[in-house]
């Protein structure tokens, strides 16, 4: 079973949460040959081991989280924002609870 920790909501059962699909992409420009946003979206490696993903707490928070995930054990290393300014927000509210 995984459990991932939402930086939000805390640790949660997988099943509330949706696959978004690999976060280490580097999308090209939206002016981009077609070409490469082929390769962009459908061209991916079948990683064993770390990797890096996106997740989305549908059942909870809604907020789409990066997650550094095993693919053969499923343990998870880190769970963290994946908008950038959502990780500021973490940091002002947890040192103002502090
Ligand atoms: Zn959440």
């Amino acid at each position: 079973m995984i459990r991932i920790d939402c930086p939000f909501c805390g640790l949660r059962d997988h099943s509330e949460f949706s696959y978004g699909g690999d976060a280490s992409i580097n999308y090209p420009p939206l002016d981009a040959p077609a070409e490469q946003w082929h390769d962009a979206v459908f061209l991916r490696e079948n990683i064993r081991g770390r990797q890096l993903e996106t997740w989305q707490h549908t059942s909870g928070c809604r907020m789409w989280l990066n997650v550094e995930r095993d693919t053969v054990s499923h343990e998870i290393f880190a769970v963290w924002p994946a908008h950038r300014g959502y990780g500021r927000v973490l940091h002002a509210e947890k040192e103002n609870t502090e």
